[in-house]
């Protein structure tokens, strides 16, 4: 679906009714300064932080209602090449890592857009067209009914019949190309 419909509350919708819903593209800027939080690797039933993108175990960690928090020693962040793009905080005792549990969810909604992004895009460019003839030739924009009843018999008399004109052009186009096509014979003209 459109990246406009993305939301952390439809994928758990989606989660509810066993659909696993993907994205074309997403809304918003990517996040530029700090490292992607799918780079965390987080462990799947306890929601909490095993290992940071440099590999290192948190000393502790653990999970609120919004954020999950991560705290890593001094000496090993002062010295991380990603320490300025990490979403660690120095402390007094030691580094914090606190990230929005919302912003994990749409990271991973974008590492899987960018991942299928042919695949998505390319099953979103045909069921638009198909959308589009429905509204240039048989008016779906336009309907002179109302009441979902109605509606939704109108639209499916439409569909059938785009769907009839397109089998029936298929069917012509196939013949055609069974039909040998008559390339004609030269002869050779004779001089006196
Ligand atoms: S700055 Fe600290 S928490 Fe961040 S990647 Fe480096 S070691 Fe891990």
């Amino acid at each position: 679906m459109d990246g406009g419909y993305y939301s952390p509350d439809i994928i758990e919708k989606g989660k509810e009714n066993e659909i696993e819903l993907h994205f074309t593209n997403l809304n918003g800027k990517k996040p530029q300064k700090h490292l992607s939080v799918t780079r965390f690797e987080i462990d799947e039933s306890t929601g909490i932080i095993t290992k940071c993108p440099e590999g290192i175990a948190p000393t502790h960690a653990g999970i609120t209602k919004s954020q999950i928090v991560a705290h890593f020693p001094l000496n090993v962040c002062d010295t991380c090449k990603h320490r300025k793009d990490c979403y660690c905080k120095r402390q007094k005792k030691d580094y914090v890592v606190r990230i929005n549990l919302k912003a994990i969810e749409s990271a991973k909604q974008r590492q899987i857009v960018e991942q299928d992004q042919k695949e998505n895009t390319s099953m979103r460019a045909a069921i638009e067209g198909t959308n589009s003839a429905l509204k240039r030739g048989y008016e779906l924009d336009k309907l002179k009914v109302r009441g979902i009843v109605k509606c939704s018999i109108v639209v499916g008399f439409k569909v059938l019949a785009h769907n009839f004109k397109k089998f029936a052009n298929y069917i012509i186009q196939k013949s055609k190309e069974l039909i040998p096509q008559d390339k004609g014979e030269s002869l050779p003209i004779l001089a006196q």
